[in-house]
Protein backbone atom coordinates (compact mmCIF):
# COMPACT_ATOMS: atom_id res chain seq x y z
CA UNK A 1 0.00 0.00 0.00
CA UNK A 2 1.30 3.43 -1.09
CA UNK A 3 0.24 6.82 0.91
CA UNK A 4 -1.55 8.02 -2.05
CA UNK A 5 -5.08 9.29 -2.03
CA UNK A 6 -7.70 8.74 -4.61
CA UNK A 7 -10.52 11.55 -4.22
CA UNK A 8 -14.14 11.23 -5.77
CA UNK A 9 -16.20 14.11 -6.50
CA UNK A 10 -20.00 13.60 -7.00
CA UNK A 11 -22.40 15.54 -9.56
CA UNK A 12 -23.08 18.69 -7.22
CA UNK A 13 -19.44 19.10 -6.05
CA UNK A 14 -18.64 19.72 -10.32
CA UNK A 15 -22.21 21.44 -10.62
CA UNK A 16 -20.53 24.23 -11.86
CA UNK A 17 -17.09 26.66 -12.34
CA UNK A 18 -17.43 27.32 -8.80
CA UNK A 19 -18.51 24.01 -7.51
CA UNK A 20 -15.39 22.64 -9.42
CA UNK A 21 -12.67 25.47 -8.08
CA UNK A 22 -13.74 24.21 -4.50
CA UNK A 23 -12.89 20.68 -5.34
CA UNK A 24 -10.01 22.08 -7.65
CA UNK A 25 -8.53 23.45 -4.36
CA UNK A 26 -9.30 20.38 -2.29
CA UNK A 27 -6.71 18.62 -4.11
CA UNK A 28 -4.15 21.16 -4.45
CA UNK A 29 -3.90 21.33 -0.84
CA UNK A 30 -2.89 17.65 -0.38
CA UNK A 31 -0.09 16.19 -2.57
CA UNK A 32 -1.14 12.84 -2.00
CA UNK A 33 -3.98 13.38 -3.90
CA UNK A 34 -2.96 11.56 -7.00
CA UNK A 35 -6.23 10.02 -8.58
CA UNK A 36 -9.40 12.35 -9.13
CA UNK A 37 -12.64 10.87 -10.31
CA UNK A 38 -15.46 13.02 -11.43
CA UNK A 39 -19.34 12.55 -11.67
CA UNK A 40 -20.81 14.30 -14.65
CA UNK A 41 -22.11 17.83 -13.68
CA UNK A 42 -24.98 17.58 -12.00
CA UNK A 43 -28.35 17.14 -13.67
CA UNK A 44 -26.37 15.86 -16.54
CA UNK A 45 -26.60 12.10 -16.53
CA UNK A 46 -30.89 12.82 -16.10
CA UNK A 47 -30.63 14.44 -19.47
CA UNK A 48 -28.90 12.17 -20.48
CA UNK A 49 -31.06 9.12 -19.99
CA UNK A 50 -34.02 11.01 -21.61
CA UNK A 51 -31.82 11.16 -24.49
CA UNK A 52 -30.64 7.90 -24.29
CA UNK A 53 -34.51 6.30 -24.60
CA UNK A 54 -34.05 7.13 -28.09
CA UNK A 55 -37.26 8.03 -30.60
CA UNK A 56 -38.06 11.52 -29.34
CA UNK A 57 -39.19 14.13 -31.19
CA UNK A 58 -36.74 16.25 -32.61
CA UNK A 59 -37.21 19.63 -30.47
CA UNK A 60 -37.76 17.56 -27.42
CA UNK A 61 -34.05 16.49 -28.21
CA UNK A 62 -33.07 19.49 -28.72
CA UNK A 63 -34.07 21.16 -26.19
CA UNK A 64 -32.15 18.54 -23.67
CA UNK A 65 -28.96 18.70 -25.86
CA UNK A 66 -29.20 23.07 -25.45
CA UNK A 67 -29.78 22.55 -21.51
CA UNK A 68 -26.45 19.56 -21.58
CA UNK A 69 -24.29 22.76 -23.96
CA UNK A 70 -25.27 25.53 -21.47
CA UNK A 71 -24.27 23.60 -18.27
CA UNK A 72 -21.11 22.64 -19.91
CA UNK A 73 -20.00 26.00 -21.67
CA UNK A 74 -21.09 27.87 -18.63
CA UNK A 75 -18.45 26.46 -16.92
CA UNK A 76 -15.97 27.10 -19.64
CA UNK A 77 -16.99 30.80 -20.02
CA UNK A 78 -15.79 31.27 -16.32
CA UNK A 79 -12.48 29.82 -17.34
CA UNK A 80 -11.42 33.08 -19.55
CA UNK A 81 -10.30 32.59 -23.23
CA UNK A 82 -9.52 29.02 -23.80
CA UNK A 83 -9.68 28.13 -27.88
CA UNK A 84 -8.33 24.28 -27.53
CA UNK A 85 -11.00 24.10 -24.68
CA UNK A 86 -13.67 25.01 -26.19
CA UNK A 87 -13.15 23.09 -29.35
CA UNK A 88 -11.98 19.57 -27.43
CA UNK A 89 -15.78 20.46 -25.68
CA UNK A 90 -17.58 21.22 -28.91
CA UNK A 91 -16.35 17.76 -30.07
CA UNK A 92 -17.70 15.89 -27.47
CA UNK A 93 -21.25 17.54 -27.64
CA UNK A 94 -21.06 17.01 -31.48
CA UNK A 95 -20.80 13.83 -31.12
CA UNK A 96 -23.09 13.37 -28.65
CA UNK A 97 -25.55 15.02 -30.32
CA UNK A 98 -25.02 12.41 -33.38
CA UNK A 99 -25.25 9.49 -30.98
CA UNK A 100 -28.44 10.88 -29.78
CA UNK A 101 -29.87 11.42 -33.34
CA UNK A 102 -28.96 7.18 -34.11
CA UNK A 103 -32.24 5.43 -35.65
CA UNK A 104 -30.64 2.43 -33.76
CA UNK A 105 -30.48 4.32 -30.12
CA UNK A 106 -33.85 2.78 -28.77
CA UNK A 107 -32.84 -0.86 -29.76
CA UNK A 108 -28.86 -0.79 -28.44
CA UNK A 109 -27.72 -0.82 -25.17
CA UNK A 110 -24.37 -0.15 -26.09
CA UNK A 111 -25.65 2.85 -27.99
CA UNK A 112 -26.87 3.83 -24.81
CA UNK A 113 -24.02 3.75 -22.24
CA UNK A 114 -21.64 4.76 -25.04
CA UNK A 115 -24.46 7.96 -24.97
CA UNK A 116 -24.18 8.04 -21.12
CA UNK A 117 -20.82 8.44 -20.82
CA UNK A 118 -20.12 11.67 -22.11
CA UNK A 119 -21.19 13.66 -18.80
CA UNK A 120 -18.49 12.23 -17.07
CA UNK A 121 -16.31 12.75 -20.34
CA UNK A 122 -17.12 16.63 -20.45
CA UNK A 123 -16.42 17.05 -16.47
CA UNK A 124 -12.96 15.25 -16.61
CA UNK A 125 -12.44 17.61 -19.45
CA UNK A 126 -13.11 20.60 -17.59
CA UNK A 127 -11.92 19.94 -14.39
CA UNK A 128 -8.61 18.94 -15.46
CA UNK A 129 -7.97 22.47 -17.03
CA UNK A 130 -9.29 23.75 -13.62
CA UNK A 131 -7.06 22.05 -11.92
CA UNK A 132 -4.09 23.07 -13.81
CA UNK A 133 -5.21 26.48 -13.08
CA UNK A 134 -4.54 25.23 -9.47
CA UNK A 135 -0.88 24.96 -10.36
CA UNK A 136 -1.65 21.04 -10.29
CA UNK A 137 0.25 19.31 -13.03
CA UNK A 138 -3.40 17.56 -13.94
CA UNK A 139 -3.87 14.83 -17.16
CA UNK A 140 -6.96 14.55 -18.28
CA UNK A 141 -7.54 10.04 -18.91
CA UNK A 142 -9.96 8.01 -20.24
CA UNK A 143 -10.45 5.69 -18.01
CA UNK A 144 -12.16 3.19 -20.36
CA UNK A 145 -8.22 1.94 -20.84
CA UNK A 146 -8.36 0.76 -17.24
CA UNK A 147 -11.91 0.12 -16.21
CA UNK A 148 -12.39 -3.18 -18.01
CA UNK A 149 -15.71 -4.73 -17.95
CA UNK A 150 -18.18 -7.71 -19.04
CA UNK A 151 -20.14 -6.55 -21.90
CA UNK A 152 -23.92 -6.22 -19.63
CA UNK A 153 -24.51 -2.61 -20.76
CA UNK A 154 -26.26 -0.42 -18.12
CA UNK A 155 -25.01 -2.44 -14.95
CA UNK A 156 -21.93 -3.60 -16.23
CA UNK A 157 -19.61 -5.71 -14.15
CA UNK A 158 -15.74 -4.74 -13.35
CA UNK A 159 -13.07 -7.76 -13.95
CA UNK A 160 -10.72 -6.16 -11.07
CA UNK A 161 -7.28 -8.82 -12.56
CA UNK A 162 -7.38 -6.78 -15.49
CA UNK A 163 -8.56 -3.34 -13.94
CA UNK A 164 -5.47 -3.47 -11.97
CA UNK A 165 -3.03 -4.80 -15.44
CA UNK A 166 -3.78 -2.11 -16.65
CA UNK A 167 -3.73 0.01 -13.55
CA UNK A 168 -0.42 -0.39 -13.43
CA UNK A 169 0.79 -0.59 -16.73
CA UNK A 170 -1.06 2.82 -17.95
CA UNK A 171 -1.30 4.89 -14.35
CA UNK A 172 1.37 3.79 -11.62
CA UNK A 173 4.48 4.84 -13.59
CA UNK A 174 2.81 7.92 -14.00
CA UNK A 175 1.65 9.04 -10.98
CA UNK A 176 4.75 10.66 -9.64
CA UNK A 177 4.84 13.28 -12.30
CA UNK A 178 0.78 14.22 -12.52
CA UNK A 179 -2.76 13.95 -10.95
CA UNK A 180 -4.95 11.71 -12.95
CA UNK A 181 -8.30 13.28 -13.98
CA UNK A 182 -11.10 10.28 -14.39
CA UNK A 183 -14.41 9.37 -15.35
CA UNK A 184 -16.36 7.92 -12.85
CA UNK A 185 -19.50 5.44 -13.90
CA UNK A 186 -17.83 4.24 -17.39
CA UNK A 187 -15.75 1.60 -18.42
CA UNK A 188 -15.25 -0.60 -21.73
CA UNK A 189 -15.40 -3.73 -22.64
CA UNK A 190 -13.68 -6.49 -24.49
CA UNK A 191 -14.49 -5.51 -27.70
CA UNK A 192 -13.53 -1.33 -26.93
CA UNK A 193 -17.24 -0.66 -26.02
CA UNK A 194 -18.37 1.77 -24.08
CA UNK A 195 -19.89 0.74 -21.03
CA UNK A 196 -21.49 1.86 -17.60
CA UNK A 197 -21.60 0.34 -14.01
CA UNK A 198 -24.97 1.56 -13.31
CA UNK A 199 -26.89 4.81 -11.72
CA UNK A 200 -24.66 6.24 -9.04
CA UNK A 201 -21.36 4.46 -9.88
CA UNK A 202 -18.82 6.85 -9.94
CA UNK A 203 -18.01 6.24 -6.12
CA UNK A 204 -17.91 2.32 -7.02
CA UNK A 205 -15.19 3.43 -10.02
CA UNK A 206 -13.52 5.19 -7.43
CA UNK A 207 -12.90 2.48 -5.39
CA UNK A 208 -11.97 0.36 -8.48
CA UNK A 209 -9.16 2.63 -8.99
CA UNK A 210 -7.93 3.24 -5.49
CA UNK A 211 -7.85 -0.66 -5.39
CA UNK A 212 -6.02 -0.84 -8.55
CA UNK A 213 -3.86 1.85 -7.44
CA UNK A 214 -2.89 0.63 -3.63
CA UNK A 215 -4.39 3.59 -2.38
CA UNK A 216 -4.16 4.31 1.00
CA UNK A 217 -7.38 6.03 1.51
CA UNK A 218 -10.42 7.28 -0.50
CA UNK A 219 -12.46 10.46 -0.22
CA UNK A 220 -15.88 10.40 -1.46
CA UNK A 221 -16.41 14.17 -1.77
CA UNK A 222 -19.98 15.12 -1.91
CA UNK A 223 -23.49 17.58 -0.88
CA UNK A 224 -23.23 16.43 2.91
CA UNK A 225 -20.58 16.26 5.42
CA UNK A 226 -20.44 12.45 5.64
CA UNK A 227 -22.69 9.71 6.16
CA UNK A 228 -25.53 10.64 8.63
CA UNK A 229 -27.60 8.85 10.99
CA UNK A 230 -30.40 8.83 8.03
CA UNK A 231 -30.84 11.00 4.66
CA UNK A 232 -31.25 14.55 6.21
CA UNK A 233 -33.28 15.24 3.49
CA UNK A 234 -35.87 12.86 5.65
CA UNK A 235 -35.44 14.73 8.52
CA UNK A 236 -33.62 17.90 10.00
CA UNK A 237 -32.63 15.80 12.97
CA UNK A 238 -30.02 13.96 11.25
CA UNK A 239 -26.82 14.02 12.37
CA UNK A 240 -23.13 13.29 10.59
CA UNK A 241 -21.46 9.66 12.14
CA UNK A 242 -17.76 10.46 12.61
CA UNK A 243 -16.80 6.96 12.47
CA UNK A 244 -18.40 3.94 11.13
CA UNK A 245 -17.76 0.68 10.29
CA UNK A 246 -17.46 -1.21 7.39
CA UNK A 247 -19.85 -3.58 8.15
CA UNK A 248 -22.80 -0.79 8.70
CA UNK A 249 -21.75 1.12 5.79
CA UNK A 250 -22.36 -1.33 3.47
CA UNK A 251 -26.08 -2.54 5.11
CA UNK A 252 -26.57 1.29 4.86
CA UNK A 253 -25.16 0.92 1.19
CA UNK A 254 -27.11 -1.84 0.22
CA UNK A 255 -30.28 -0.78 2.08
CA UNK A 256 -30.67 2.42 -0.21
CA UNK A 257 -28.62 5.03 1.44
CA UNK A 258 -27.77 6.76 -1.40
CA UNK A 259 -25.00 8.97 -0.25
CA UNK A 260 -22.46 5.52 -1.29
CA UNK A 261 -23.08 3.15 -4.59
CA UNK A 262 -24.05 -0.57 -3.00
CA UNK A 263 -21.14 -2.07 -4.58
CA UNK A 264 -18.36 1.43 -3.29
CA UNK A 265 -17.16 -0.65 0.02
CA UNK A 266 -16.29 -4.10 -1.59
CA UNK A 267 -13.30 -2.97 -3.41
CA UNK A 268 -12.28 -1.19 -0.03
CA UNK A 269 -12.31 -3.86 2.33
CA UNK A 270 -10.99 -6.45 -0.08
CA UNK A 271 -7.64 -4.13 -0.36
CA UNK A 272 -8.40 -2.00 3.39
CA UNK A 273 -8.81 1.26 2.46
CA UNK A 274 -9.83 3.13 4.56
CA UNK A 275 -12.44 5.43 3.34
CA UNK A 276 -13.61 9.05 3.93
CA UNK A 277 -17.06 10.64 3.39
CA UNK A 278 -17.12 14.50 3.36
CA UNK A 279 -18.76 18.06 2.18
CA UNK A 280 -16.91 19.75 -0.68
CA UNK A 281 -18.52 22.76 -0.29
CA UNK A 282 -16.86 22.45 3.60
CA UNK A 283 -13.69 20.55 3.65
CA UNK A 284 -13.26 21.91 7.01
CA UNK A 285 -16.04 20.49 8.64
CA UNK A 286 -15.01 16.52 8.99
CA UNK A 287 -17.03 13.78 7.73
CA UNK A 288 -17.23 10.31 8.42
CA UNK A 289 -14.44 7.92 8.41
CA UNK A 290 -15.34 3.89 7.65
CA UNK A 291 -12.92 1.68 8.84
CA UNK A 292 -12.81 -1.96 9.99
CA UNK A 293 -12.64 -0.75 13.53
CA UNK A 294 -14.37 1.80 15.31
CA UNK A 295 -14.28 3.37 18.38
CA UNK A 296 -17.74 3.02 19.76
CA UNK A 297 -20.01 0.25 18.40
CA UNK A 298 -23.61 1.11 19.26
CA UNK A 299 -26.85 -0.79 19.27
CA UNK A 300 -28.35 1.60 16.56
CA UNK A 301 -26.50 3.54 14.01
CA UNK A 302 -28.77 4.80 11.70
CA UNK A 303 -31.58 4.31 9.58
CA UNK A 304 -32.02 3.23 5.66
CA UNK A 305 -34.82 3.97 3.34
CA UNK A 306 -34.97 1.78 0.30
CA UNK A 307 -37.98 2.61 -2.16
CA UNK A 308 -39.29 0.90 -4.70
CA UNK A 309 -40.01 -2.70 -3.35
CA UNK A 310 -41.83 -5.68 -4.59
CA UNK A 311 -43.09 -8.28 -2.08
CA UNK A 312 -43.70 -11.77 -3.97
CA UNK A 313 -45.61 -14.43 -2.61
CA UNK A 314 -45.33 -17.72 -3.46
CA UNK A 315 -47.68 -20.19 -2.40
CA UNK A 316 -48.05 -24.31 -2.63
CA UNK A 317 -50.05 -26.83 -0.55
CA UNK A 318 -48.36 -28.89 -2.61
CA UNK A 319 -45.27 -28.39 -0.86
CA UNK A 320 -46.89 -29.27 2.78
CA UNK A 321 -44.16 -31.92 4.48
CA UNK A 322 -42.16 -31.93 0.84
CA UNK A 323 -38.38 -31.37 0.45
CA UNK A 324 -37.08 -28.92 -2.03
CA UNK A 325 -39.68 -26.31 -2.60
CA UNK A 326 -37.54 -23.13 -1.64
CA UNK A 327 -34.52 -24.95 -4.01
CA UNK A 328 -37.08 -25.01 -6.88
CA UNK A 329 -38.33 -20.77 -6.36
CA UNK A 330 -34.29 -19.93 -6.09
CA UNK A 331 -33.36 -22.08 -8.84
CA UNK A 332 -35.76 -20.24 -10.78
CA UNK A 333 -35.12 -16.69 -9.26
CA UNK A 334 -31.20 -17.69 -10.47
CA UNK A 335 -32.36 -18.63 -13.52
CA UNK A 336 -33.63 -15.53 -14.29
CA UNK A 337 -30.33 -13.39 -12.67
CA UNK A 338 -33.10 -12.00 -10.25
CA UNK A 339 -30.97 -10.92 -6.34
CA UNK A 340 -33.77 -11.51 -3.40
CA UNK A 341 -33.50 -8.81 -0.53
CA UNK A 342 -35.52 -10.11 2.14
CA UNK A 343 -37.10 -13.23 2.69
CA UNK A 344 -39.15 -14.77 5.10
CA UNK A 345 -41.11 -18.61 4.60
CA UNK A 346 -43.52 -20.83 6.03
CA UNK A 347 -44.04 -24.54 5.05
CA UNK A 348 -45.92 -23.62 2.18
CA UNK A 349 -45.28 -20.15 0.90
CA UNK A 350 -42.32 -17.81 0.50
CA UNK A 351 -42.38 -14.28 0.50
CA UNK A 352 -39.40 -12.39 -0.75
CA UNK A 353 -38.52 -8.56 -1.45
CA UNK A 354 -37.04 -7.37 -4.87
CA UNK A 355 -36.03 -3.97 -5.77
CA UNK A 356 -38.02 -2.73 -9.21
CA UNK A 357 -37.58 0.81 -10.08
CA UNK A 358 -40.76 2.48 -11.95
CA UNK A 359 -37.63 4.26 -14.59
CA UNK A 360 -35.64 1.37 -14.68
CA UNK A 361 -34.92 -0.25 -18.34
CA UNK A 362 -35.70 -3.58 -17.19
CA UNK A 363 -38.41 -4.87 -15.25
CA UNK A 364 -37.62 -7.69 -13.27
CA UNK A 365 -40.91 -9.46 -13.18
CA UNK A 366 -41.36 -10.51 -17.14
CA UNK A 367 -44.23 -12.04 -17.96
CA UNK A 368 -42.26 -15.50 -18.41
CA UNK A 369 -40.57 -15.29 -14.64
CA UNK A 370 -44.71 -15.08 -13.70
CA UNK A 371 -45.45 -18.42 -15.62
CA UNK A 372 -43.01 -20.25 -14.69
CA UNK A 373 -43.18 -19.09 -10.89
CA UNK A 374 -46.92 -20.18 -11.64
CA UNK A 375 -45.76 -23.81 -12.59
CA UNK A 376 -44.19 -24.02 -9.15
CA UNK A 377 -47.40 -22.39 -7.15
CA UNK A 378 -49.78 -19.33 -6.47
CA UNK A 379 -48.15 -16.19 -7.04
CA UNK A 380 -49.32 -12.44 -5.31
CA UNK A 381 -47.42 -9.79 -6.01
CA UNK A 382 -47.49 -6.45 -4.17
CA UNK A 383 -46.41 -3.22 -5.01
CA UNK A 384 -45.90 0.08 -3.78
CA UNK A 385 -43.92 -0.96 -1.00
CA UNK A 386 -40.35 0.68 0.48
CA UNK A 387 -37.78 -1.30 2.99
CA UNK A 388 -36.61 0.66 6.22
CA UNK A 389 -33.41 -0.69 7.68
CA UNK A 390 -32.34 -0.08 11.66
CA UNK A 391 -28.44 -0.48 10.89
CA UNK A 392 -26.22 -0.98 14.10
CA UNK A 393 -24.00 -3.09 16.10
CA UNK A 394 -24.84 -6.62 17.66
CA UNK A 395 -28.91 -5.96 16.87
CA UNK A 396 -29.64 -10.15 16.96
CA UNK A 397 -28.17 -10.07 20.69
CA UNK A 398 -28.98 -7.13 22.05
CA UNK A 399 -32.16 -7.45 24.47
CA UNK A 400 -34.84 -4.74 24.01
CA UNK A 401 -34.07 -3.69 19.75
CA UNK A 402 -36.78 -5.68 18.02
CA UNK A 403 -39.34 -4.32 20.95
CA UNK A 404 -37.83 -0.50 21.02
CA UNK A 405 -38.15 -0.63 17.02
CA UNK A 406 -41.54 -2.42 17.32
CA UNK A 407 -43.00 -0.24 19.97
CA UNK A 408 -41.84 2.84 17.94
CA UNK A 409 -43.93 1.82 14.91
CA UNK A 410 -47.45 0.27 16.67
CA UNK A 411 -49.39 2.90 15.05
CA UNK A 412 -47.87 1.39 11.42
CA UNK A 413 -48.54 -1.70 9.37
CA UNK A 414 -45.16 -3.82 8.92
CA UNK A 415 -46.15 -5.97 5.94
CA UNK A 416 -42.63 -7.61 6.58
CA UNK A 417 -40.41 -7.96 9.17
CA UNK A 418 -36.39 -9.62 8.74
CA UNK A 419 -34.66 -9.46 12.14
CA UNK A 420 -31.52 -12.19 13.12
CA UNK A 421 -29.74 -12.76 10.56
CA UNK A 422 -27.30 -10.31 10.22
CA UNK A 423 -25.70 -8.84 13.48
CA UNK A 424 -26.03 -5.20 11.52
CA UNK A 425 -29.52 -4.86 10.52
CA UNK A 426 -33.24 -5.24 11.50
CA UNK A 427 -35.06 -4.30 8.68
CA UNK A 428 -39.22 -4.11 7.48
CA UNK A 429 -41.42 -3.36 4.81
CA UNK A 430 -44.01 -1.06 4.74
CA UNK A 431 -46.22 1.20 2.23
CA UNK A 432 -44.10 3.58 0.66
CA UNK A 433 -46.51 6.36 1.56
CA UNK A 434 -45.93 5.92 5.12
CA UNK A 435 -41.80 5.79 4.89
CA UNK A 436 -41.26 9.01 5.34
CA UNK A 437 -43.36 9.44 8.06
CA UNK A 438 -41.81 5.90 9.99
CA UNK A 439 -38.58 7.09 9.23
CA UNK A 440 -38.58 10.07 11.19
CA UNK A 441 -40.81 8.73 13.64
CA UNK A 442 -38.24 5.87 14.42
CA UNK A 443 -35.19 8.36 14.03
CA UNK A 444 -36.88 10.56 16.85
CA UNK A 445 -37.30 7.29 18.69
CA UNK A 446 -33.76 5.70 18.76
CA UNK A 447 -31.50 8.79 18.05
CA UNK A 448 -33.66 12.31 19.69
CA UNK A 449 -32.26 11.45 23.16
P1 LIG B 1 -23.02 12.63 -5.29
O1 LIG B 1 -23.56 13.28 -6.51
O2 LIG B 1 -21.98 13.43 -4.60
O3 LIG B 1 -22.64 11.19 -5.52
P2 LIG B 1 -25.52 11.73 -4.13
O4 LIG B 1 -26.71 12.59 -4.38
O5 LIG B 1 -25.38 10.48 -4.93
O6 LIG B 1 -24.23 12.64 -4.25
O7 LIG B 1 -25.44 11.32 -2.59
C1 LIG B 1 -25.54 12.33 -1.60
C2 LIG B 1 -26.95 12.37 -1.05
O8 LIG B 1 -27.24 11.14 -0.40
C3 LIG B 1 -27.18 13.39 0.02
O9 LIG B 1 -27.47 14.67 -0.51
C4 LIG B 1 -28.34 12.81 0.81
O10 LIG B 1 -29.57 13.37 0.46
C5 LIG B 1 -28.36 11.34 0.39
N1 LIG B 1 -28.31 10.42 1.55
C6 LIG B 1 -29.08 9.32 1.70
N2 LIG B 1 -28.82 8.71 2.86
C7 LIG B 1 -27.86 9.44 3.48
C8 LIG B 1 -27.17 9.32 4.71
N3 LIG B 1 -27.41 8.32 5.57
N4 LIG B 1 -26.24 10.25 5.02
C9 LIG B 1 -25.97 11.26 4.18
N5 LIG B 1 -26.59 11.43 2.99
C10 LIG B 1 -27.53 10.54 2.64
N1 LIG C 1 -23.27 10.45 -13.32
C1 LIG C 1 -23.73 9.15 -12.90
C2 LIG C 1 -25.13 9.26 -12.30
O1 LIG C 1 -25.65 10.35 -12.17
C3 LIG C 1 -22.79 8.46 -11.96
C4 LIG C 1 -22.57 9.17 -10.63
O2 LIG C 1 -22.79 10.38 -10.51
O3 LIG C 1 -22.14 8.50 -9.70
O4 LIG C 1 -25.71 8.25 -11.99
MG1 LIG D 1 -23.79 9.42 -5.74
Amino acid sequence: MTGLIVAKFGGTSVADFDAMSRCASIVASNQDIKVVVVSASSGVTNYLVRLAKGNMPTNERDAILAHIADIEFSILKKMGNKPELAQALEHLLNELSAIAKESELANSLALQDELLSFGERMSSLLFAEILREHRVHAVNFDVRQVVKTDSSYGKATPDIEQIKHQAETLILPELPHSVFVMQGFIGSDEFGKTTTLGRGGSDYSAALLAESVQASALQIWTDVNGIYTTDPRLTAKARPIPEISFDEAAEMATFGAKILHPATLIPAMRSNIRVFVGSSRDPEAGGTWVAWETEHKPAYRAIALRKEQVLLTLKSPAMLHATGFLAEVFTLLAKHKISVDLITTSEISVALTLDEPTNGNSRKITPTLLAELREIGEVEIEEGLSLVAVIGNHLQATRGVGGNVLSALEKYNLRMICHGASAHNLCFLVRSDDAPGIVEHLHHCLFDN
